[in-house]
């Protein structure tokens, strides 16, 4: 393959203007603080928006 015409620096900038990496959103629990990704109920708590929803380790205990 044989390359077809030079890209300049202009167009290598342009197509790399999309490459930036973009830093996750990290929310805090409601009830125990710890970080929680959005849209997922609490890993150590099970609670989701407030509302207690999944049984977990920590939960089963009490
Ligand atoms: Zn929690």
């Amino acid at each position: 393959m044989v390359q077809m015409k030079k890209r300049t620096r202009a167009d290598k900038g342009k197509r790399r203007s999309h490459h930036a990496l973009v830093a996750k959103t990290i929310n805090k629990c409601p009830k125990c603080a710890k970080p929680v990704a959005p849209h997922t109920a609490c890993s150590f708590c099970g609670t989701y928006k407030t509302k207690s929803t999944v049984t977990t380790k920590a939960n089963k205990a009490k």
